[in-house]
């Protein structure tokens, strides 16, 4: 299958403005159902962390705790190094970038409004130069022919890219993926990981999600593996693939490889 790789005049990260971020001891339950029990986490400027654990260990509302959807019970959060709980969450969260395993375009929108829309909206940014923005990061993930066309009409791979191009438009600092290439089909995964991988090469500082442990091995500069709330191991993706410490996640990689 032929994966479009983004020419390299047309970057996907327009700014360099990497940035770290770190989560120390959060803690967030729901009623009496403790998710996150003191999980620790840090992610230098231009690294991609891997998150990997088994399906209800916490991964995604870590990430929702991270740019505060939900607001952690007790740790703290910190961009470069300073706490930003006393932030405005919506000022954080514009400066994460999320992609879902569900795209949510809006289907009566084009592809290019799609892109355009939160830029409009968030950023100030005018019709036309909102327009020529979408069009630019259409380019960078190989979709600008698609800019006039309706989401329906693309590959779910397609769809996805689109997502990303929405995200990035907004110019994040840093870029959270959550089971990205889950609703898609075998053949489709790829074109999607690539661009990811590519999106990592560039320094965006990222957090991915991911139950494709291959790309959480060659992708990564470190990998967590979270179990029942709580970081159990991290570590290079070497260490944690070939010289796992804990029985959890021996028996974890046996289920997944
Ligand atoms: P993962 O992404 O690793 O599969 P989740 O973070 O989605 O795990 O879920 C971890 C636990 O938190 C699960 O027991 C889930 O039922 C619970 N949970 C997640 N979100 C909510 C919510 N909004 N309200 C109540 N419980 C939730
Ligand atoms: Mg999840």
């Amino acid at each position: 299958m032929s994966t479009p790789t983004p020419p390299v005049d047309h970057p996907l990260v327009s700014s360099d403005s990497a940035i770290s971020l770190t989560g120390t001891d959060l803690h967030l339950s729901f009623g009496d159902n403790h998710v996150l029990r003191g999980v620790d986490i840090q992610v230098d400027a231009g690294t991609t962390t891997t998150v990997i654990g088994p399906s209800g260990s916490g991964k995604s509302t870590l990430l929702r705790v991270l740019n505060r959807l939900h607001e952690p019970q007790q740790g703290d959060i910190l961009i470069d190094g300073r706490s930003v709980l006393g932030d405005n969450p919506d000022e954080l969260r514009r400066r994460i970038g999320m992609v879902f395993q569900q795209f949510n375009l809006f289907p009566h929108k084009t592809v290019a409004q799609n892109v355009a829309l939160a830029p409009r909206k968030l950023r100030g940014l005018s019709k036309d130069e909102a327009h020529q923005l979408a069009l630019t990061q259409l380019d960078a993930v190989g979709l600008k022919h698609k800019a006039d066309v309706r989401p329906s009409t693309l590959s779910g791979g397609q769809q996805q890219r689109v997502a990303i191009a929405r995200a990035l438009a907004m110019k994040p600092e840093i870029m959270f993926f959550d089971e990205a290439t889950s609703a898609l089909d075998p053949e489709l995964v790829k074109g999607v990981l690539a661009l990811m991988a590519e999106l990592s090469t560039e320094g965006m500082t990222m957090i991915v999600v991911t139950h494709e442990m291959g790309y959480a091995r060659d992708v990564a500069d470190n990998v967590v593996f979270m179990d029942e709330g709580s970081v159990v191991e991290t570590g290079a993706p070497e260490k944690l693939f070939e010289d796992a410490q804990s029985d959890r996640l021996r028996a974890f990689l046996s289920q997944v490889l």
